[in-house]
């Protein structure tokens, strides 16, 4: 059978990692994409480079600084708005959406794609990202897909085999497919260590709970111990 070649949208956090692992287990051609849009935590990107790197994935880093400037109402970019804490379900979350990104980098990968005459671009929106992120709807990616196959002669169809699926659903996968979670990055906040605070941090150890899944993250000291964090069913209390 000839083998399958795909763009993956990378983000070094886990879901896209995950992602990255099953595509090799199910031995795809993977090309890796991540792109610098000015935000906070681009700390990731190096993560993402590295991941990379540690299994051979060819990998490009794509500077949207220069378009900054357009996506500056998100908190994820703009010095001046704080990022929130707390559970992703919280309306004050959806401060941390950025306009169209979803779009943006699925345009980029599909350009890659068509260059590169892969066949596919994975991404890895999932079922828990559609609460607050409409770009990560199922119809949104059924849009998306349909465009794709629309924008060249060359016909590039979107892979997005996590849409159904749950954050701690991925983690568990990504456990039986050995990813080194201790090398993936999820915080939205600048700073050395994961703050075990803001949305995607919570995101991210609720699933490793959820999942029973033993969480090798090293979280700031001063972040809620995960027993905290169930006594107040994972909102957190105004002293973190
Ligand atoms: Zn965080």
């Amino acid at each position: 059978m000839q083998k399958q070649n795909t763009i993956l949208i990378y983000s070094g956090g886990m879901d896209s990692t995950v992602l990255l692992y099953k595509l090799l287990n199910d031995n795809y051609t993977v090309r890796c994409l991540s792109i610098d849009y000015g935000q906070k935590h681009k700390r990731e990107l190096n993560y993402a480079k590295s991941l990379c790197e540690q299994v051979s994935v060819e990998h490009k880093i794509i500077d949207l600084t220069s378009v900054t400037e357009l996506l500056s109402n998100s908190s994820l970019i703009n010095p001046e708005q704080a990022i929130p804490q707390g559970h992703y379900e919280k309306e004050s979350m959806k401060a941390t959406v950025v306009p169209n990104r979803n779009m943006i980098l699925l345009s980029l990968a599909t350009a890659w794609a068509i260059n590169c005459k892969a066949s596919s671009v994975s991404y890895a929106a999932h079922a828990g990202d559609h609460t607050i992120y409409p770009d990560c709807r199922e119809s949104f990616a059924n849009g998306m897909n349909e465009v794709m196959q629309l924008c060249d002669w060359h016909s590039v169809k979107l892979n997005r085999p996590f849409v159904d699926m749950t954050k701690a659903g991925i983690c568990k996968l990504g456990a039986q497919l050995q990813v080194p979670y201790e090398k993936t990055w999820s915080c939205y906040q600048g700073n050395e260590l994961h703050c075990g605070r803001c949305g995607t941090c919570v995101e991210r150890r609720e699933a490793f709970y959820l999942a029973g899944v033993e969480d090798p993250t090293e979280y700031e000291a001063q972040a809620p111990t995960i027993e905290q964090m169930l006594e107040t069913n994972w909102k957190l209390n105004e002293e973190y």
